[in-house]
């Protein structure tokens, strides 16, 4: 999970509640601390009885004895979610779709954006990059840096602080809103910081994006991250808790689809071959939307009966796109009858971002280097991304109607991707990268390949599933098992609920 290019609800944001001017804040910084107005994302409720059916009554009974606990600890309080956008991301499509899950179950949770200035935000990218262990033209992290940071946490502190009261809680997400942590706590708020990226082997330049960030997270109540290794160096372990991420099973993207639905989709996209296709979904209020407008599959056609390894994923180089059709070519095709699906975003969609159309030029010259025979056993589909929940109503199809899901990056934080296959009780192939490992037990409820630029071993993995349909049911069915044990909401919000719940009563 890093940048996800869609979004599946509706939000609705509000701007410029909270009054212009604050004397409270520039108690811990130096910047100007004039306040700014914040975004607020307004979103609605849903019931958690929803996750009955799929829970054994163990873990049903703890969800509501946890949330039940959690309201009665907050009543005439709010617990706060404070991040950098509103929208894109996989941060804020997984707030978008927590949230209104503890509103549901009575608790006051609220969603706040913080603004920032081009120049913060530059810094920020930077940490980002950082952090990641990659550094941007030898840039570096400066005390100008510092500065610019902390006047705009001045800022939204002071916003922030016009609403939220002593004894609430913050949950502040990523470096963006990091340095908001001292501000909140000597106002007597509660301050959790989530880190939503990590990497396994940390290298000099982690270590800086730490040293710059530790003197305001190692001021926070309890830090969050998303995987053990993950963990940074210098924090207290009795005030880290280990979340992974998750996924709402009852999304656009996950809720259950007929088969006959499935088919309609895929043709209303033109992803199968039709004149004139009509479908619907269900948005994640249950209203309904319509697919109409089609995938870009330029010279290929997927016939209704093919055998299906799917990738979706943006088109970037850590995920492999090129790798997965050498791969394929190789490996694959001259051992089956399958063909491969390649979905991504449109290349329209993604005019901020030009490694991807580059991608998809490189992918379209493989392609076409091809023999005719094979090359038509290779679909690149490029998803229309004007709605998203469009969008991710094609992605659900895509993902029901494909017989091997592979996802073989060469790094990864979290595979949303390999998670939502996994809910759909789908086979998965995935480079034992990152936080693929937690995900996918090897043999049992996926296949790793241990290096994922083995391009023979990622072959005989899909080849082995394909081939071998008991095989391909039984691990299916164990990866369901196993997303809807670890990584679907009720697991996230007892985890938290569980943290929250401590924090007040200490
Ligand atoms: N995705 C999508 N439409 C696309 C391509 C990707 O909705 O055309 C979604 C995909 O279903 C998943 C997310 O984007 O929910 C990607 O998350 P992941 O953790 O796999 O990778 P990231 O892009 O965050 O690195």
């Amino acid at each position: 999970m890093e940048n996800t290019p869609a979004i599946s609800h509706r939000l609705h944001v509000r701007r410029g509640e909270i009054p212009a001017a604050s004397t409270r804040a520039g108690r811990v910084y130096r910047g100007v601390a004039k306040s700014i107005p914040l975004k607020h994302v307004e979103l609605g409720t849903f019931p958690i009885k929803r996750f009955r059916p799929l829970l054994d009554d163990d873990v049903w009974s703890d969800l509501e004895t946890t949330l039940g606990r959690l309201a009665a600890a907050m009543r005439g309080h709010v617990v706060w979610n404070v991040n950098s956008t509103a929208r894109g991301g996989g941060v804020a499509e997984m707030l978008a779709s927590l949230i209104p899950y503890s509103r549901g179950a009575g608790i006051d949770e609220r969603w706040a954006v913080i603004e920032g200035t081009p120049d913060f935000f530059e810094v920020t990218k930077r940490l980002h990059t950082f952090l990641h262990g990659v550094q941007p033209d030898g840039a570096a992290l400066t005390e100008d840096d510092r500065r610019e940071y902390e006047a705009a946490m001045a800022r939204n502190s002071a916003a922030l602080l016009e609403q939220i009261r002593p004894a609430d809680i913050a949950i502040l997400h990523d470096p963006q809103t990091a340095g908001l942590i001292p501000e909140l706590r000597a106002h007597g708020v509660r301050t959790i910081w989530r880190s939503h990226i990590g990497v396994d082997e940390p290298n000099q330049l982690v270590r800086d994006a730490w040293g710059f960030l530790l003197p305001y997270i190692g001021r926070a109540d309890a830090v969050v991250f998303s995987r053990q290794k993950h963990v940074w160096d210098g924090l207290e372990r009795s005030r880290v808790e280990i979340i992974p991420p998750c996924i709402d099973p009852f999304a656009t993207k996950n809720q259950d689809l007929t088969d006959e639905s499935v088919s309609a989709i895929l043709k209303a996209a033109k992803i199968l071959p039709c004149k004139d296709g009509a479908a619907t979904f269900k948005h994640h209020d249950r209203t309904r939307g319509r697919v109409a407008r089609h995938a870009r599959l330029d010279d290929a056609t997927l016939p209704y009966e093919a055998q299906i390894v799917l990738q979706v994923s943006r088109w970037d180089r850590l995920k492999d796109p090129i790798g997965v059709m050498q791969g394929f070519a190789e490996h694959v095709a001259p051992r089956t009858d399958a063909w491969l699906v390649l979905a991504g975003p449109a290349a329209t969609s993604v005019n901020d971002d030009p490694e991807q159309p580059e991608i998809l030029h490189e992918l379209a010259a493989q392609r076409e280097g091809m023999p005719a025979a094979l090359r038509e056993r290779i679909v690149v589909a490029q998803l229309p991304m004007e709605d998203t929940d469009e969008n991710a109503a094609i992605v659900n199809a895509l993902q029901r109607r494909a017989d091997v899901v592979v996802q073989k990056s060469i790094a990864e934080g979290f595979g949303l991707t390999v998670a939502e296959a996994m809910w759909k009780a789908k086979p998965v192939v995935a480079g034992r990268v990152g936080g693929i490992e937690d995900q996918l037990e090897h043999g049992k409820s996926g296949l790793l390949v241990d290096d994922p630029r083995d391009l023979p071993a990622f072959g005989d993995a899909v080849v082995s599933l394909l081939t071998d349909g008991m095989k391909a049911k039984t691990i299916g069915r164990a990866a369901r098992r196993r997303v809807v044990r670890f990584f679907i909401t009720p697991c996230h919000l007892v985890t938290q609920g569980r943290l929250l719940t401590d924090l007040v009563s200490t």
